[in-house]
């Protein structure tokens, strides 16, 4: 069965100019690949300005690639606004970090779940399409009462539902999350977390998922990729990825999740800051910050293959399995 969404060698790179005029090029996102399953998550993990946000984009069309291409239902994305652009849209939405910017203030909220069914045209009279809305509102779990209220009097949970029940009223197939949950308390995250495990199973809505929370991206999603500079280094199955990183980059962001037991102990703190992206390093991109790096990191860049576990890593020292051995490559339904 083919993916719903197969995106393939995916790049965006920006022209910057640097110091003394000299012209520079900033890979966002350089040759990232994915597929996704309907009705699964994959979750997209690292440091900000890893090209977590940008992929989001691209995947959405909102942002041109440079390279690559992306199949969402078996048809090209791209961002030209064609006349597969309106249908697309319906297909594919998008949550943000922060509900009460994605909200319009001077509409009340109820209002802003009906607006989308308008500009698509569904659900024919006013009347039915309020009810489309309340039935949304209930299945994300807020009170009808709710329904005429303003963004600024809800809470930043009650506004991240709106968001939720506005994205899902078109019945999407996917749902793009750039970071929905870090805008609001632990608990009431962990409460919109579990709601939209709720909401995938009973709308069959695939998720691409992304967070800098591995915590909440084990629970949530079914396979997670692992982002550094732009490229995926790890990729695979939440539980392999904790339990055993094959790359030394995840197991110092799992290191880095403090767990009843040990706390914080036992993290792997790295070295340096985050290169900036206009300089990568020569070789594998993380040589000057990996604890494990060897002469050959400096050199030659790992490509992303099959490791143990069902995952793909791109490290030198990772056990790599033969190629005929199943790998995990795609989330399969
Ligand atoms: Fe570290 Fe070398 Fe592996 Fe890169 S290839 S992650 S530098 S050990
Ligand atoms: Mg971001």
């Amino acid at each position: 069965m083919t993916a719903l969404l197969d995106v393939h060698d995916l790049a965006r790179a920006y022209p910057v100019a640097a110091a003394g005029g000299e012209r520079r090029t900033l890979h966002a996102v350089d040759g990232v690949s994915f597929t996704l399953a309907r009705g699964k998550t994959l979750g997209l993990v690292g440091e900000s300005g890893c090209g977590k946000s940008t992929t989001a984009k691209l995947t959405l069309g909102l942002l041109p690639a440079t390279r690559g291409r992306i199949a969402f239902e078996g048809a090209a994305v791209t961002a030209e606004r064609d006349r597969h652009w309106r249908a697309l849209r319906r297909r594919m939405q998008m949550v943000h970090q922060d509900p009460l910017a994605a909200l319009d203030r001077r509409l009340p909220v109820g209002a802003q779940v009906v607006e989308p069914l308008v500009i698509h045209g569904l659900e024919s009279g006013s009347a039915a399409r309020r009810q489309k809305a309340l039935a949304l509102f209930e299945a994300v779990g807020l009170r009808a009462d709710l329904f005429a209220r303003y963004p600024h009097e809800l809470s930043g949970g009650q506004r991240q539902r709106v968001v939720l029940a506005r994205a899902l009223v078109l019945g999407p197939a996917l749902l793009v999350c750039d970071e929905p949950i870090s805008a609001l308390d632990v608990s009431v995250a962990a409460q919109v977390v579990n709601l939209m495990q709720d909401l995938q199973a009973r709308f069959g809505t695939a998720y691409l998922f992304i967070s800098h929370d591995l915590k909440v991206v084990r629970q949530i999603a079914d396979e997670v990729a692992v982002m550094y500079l732009g490229r995926v280094v790890e990729q695979g199955p939440p539980d392999a990825l904790f339990h055993a990183p094959a790359h030394p980059y995840t197991e110092a962001l799992v290191s880095a999740v403090p767990t009843p037991l040990r706390g914080t102990q036992g993290r792997i703190i790295l070295k340096g800051d985050p290169p900036n992206p206009v300089e990568r390093p020569c070789g594998c991109a993380f040589h000057p910050r990996c604890p494990r790096a060897v002469a050959r990191c400096r050199e030659e860049v790992p490509p992303l293959r099959p490791a143990a576990d069902g995952r793909l890593a791109a490290c030198h020292l990772a056990a790599a399995v033969p190629a005929a051995a199943p790998a995990a490559t795609s989330l399969r339904e």
